[in-house]
């Protein structure tokens, strides 16, 4: 009866979604009396999620799934459930657990509470804390079937270490050819080293900034900083930059702990998708600009002279 996490990873590291997830699963089995079992696919370094309240990683090798396949996934972490006897699992608020909790959920009969910003408020039943209406407010939710599925949002909740290892067993799934009757057969990747999933820091372009040509202060900043790249819609409907970078109420959420917009207005449906974020930093021009309500910090000036300084003073740190 351990309650279950899906550990994410890319390239065979864990994202530090993982971390976040197990510690939040840590925290739910502490109030269940029970233990944390982990799944992971392709990832190396499993004993190292112990350092994060894991007990045991089932750890799954297998070159099916190289590439994200939310049915294939989906079914793996529902025989693994089934095998722990889960009646919790707990996923991240990812775009790939997103997808794929519904398909686990509709072949378990569980409950989703997706967005989960806190620890449960009670197992017994079991309430979970989530931001709701695009953010501008929160929803206690009572999850009432047997099994139930927590989608944790990134950055909401952190991690918490010890000096654990985690046991690691071998775990092989049934996986026949129609859980991948669905497949992705090219992956584009936003421009970038960091994923705005996973980044602590965001530095967001607006249509401010003129063009694509001028991108190349916006990627200086975000190296210095070890950041993300993001945009808002309109500049990646106009082809500035990558979809994959769009954030917003129809884009990508962020939840980072540094926010940076420039040449942003901050309009409602941009604000949405943001507003999750610890601090945010605004550059714009406009004073009246409605970003500086949301801002922690505000900047009134130029980003073509605001934001090549800010680089410059940072790289002395
Ligand atoms: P603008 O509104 O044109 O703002 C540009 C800003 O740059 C201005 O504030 C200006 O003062 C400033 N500026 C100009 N020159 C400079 C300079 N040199 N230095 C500094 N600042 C400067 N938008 C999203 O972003 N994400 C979404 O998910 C999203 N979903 C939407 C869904 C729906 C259904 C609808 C209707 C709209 C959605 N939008 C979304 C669009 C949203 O309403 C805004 O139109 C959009 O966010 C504006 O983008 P922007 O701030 O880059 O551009």
């Amino acid at each position: 009866m351990s309650v279950l996490v899906y550990t994410e990873s890319e390239n065979g590291k864990f994202k530090k979604n993982a971390f976040e997830v197990a510690s939040y699963a840590h925290e739910v089995a502490n109030q269940m009396g029970t233990t944390v079992t982990a799944i992971s696919v392709n990832a190396e370094d499993n004993e190292s999620l112990g350092a994060y309240g894991v007990s045991k990683v089932l750890s799954v090798s297998d070159d099916k799934l190289k590439t994200f396949n939310a049915k294939a996934y989906a079914h793996a972490i529902a025989q693994a459930a089934t095998k722990e006897g889960s009646q919790v699992i707990i996923v991240s608020s990812s775009t790939d657990s997103k997808f794929l909790a519904p398909i686990l959920a509709a072949k378990l009969e569980a409950g989703y509470a997706p967005n989960v910003v806190a620890a449960p408020e009670g197992t017994n039943p079991l309430t979970v804390k989530r931001t709701a209406f695009s953010n501008k407010g929160f929803a206690h939710t009572r999850i009432n079937t047997d099994v139930k599925i927590i989608g944790v949002s990134n950055n909401a909740f952190g991690t918490h270490e010890n000096d654990a290892t985690a046991a690691v067993e071998t775990f092989a799934p049934s996986l026949e050819d129609g859980n991948f009757n669905v497949r992705s057969v090219e992956i584009d990747k936003a421009v970038g080293t960091v994923t705005i999933a996973d980044a602590d820091i965001v530095v967001s372009g607006g249509r401010g900034l003129k063009g694509p040509e001028n991108w190349g202060m916006v990627e200086e900043l975000a190296e210095v900083l070890g950041a993300a790249t993001a945009c808002s819609k309109p500049v990646s409907d106009m082809g500035w930059r990558p979809h994959g970078e769009h954030v917003g109420q129809t884009g990508k959420p962020v939840a980072s702990n540094l926010y940076i917009a420039i040449g942003i207005s901050g309009a409602i449906q941009h604000l949405a998708g943001v507003s999750a974020s610890k601090v945010k930093v605004v550059i714009n021009t406009d004073p009246e600009a409605p970003f500086f309500k949301a801002a922690d910090y505000g900047i009134v000036g130029d980003a073509f002279e605001v934001v090549p300084q800010l680089t410059e003073k940072l790289k002395e740190f």
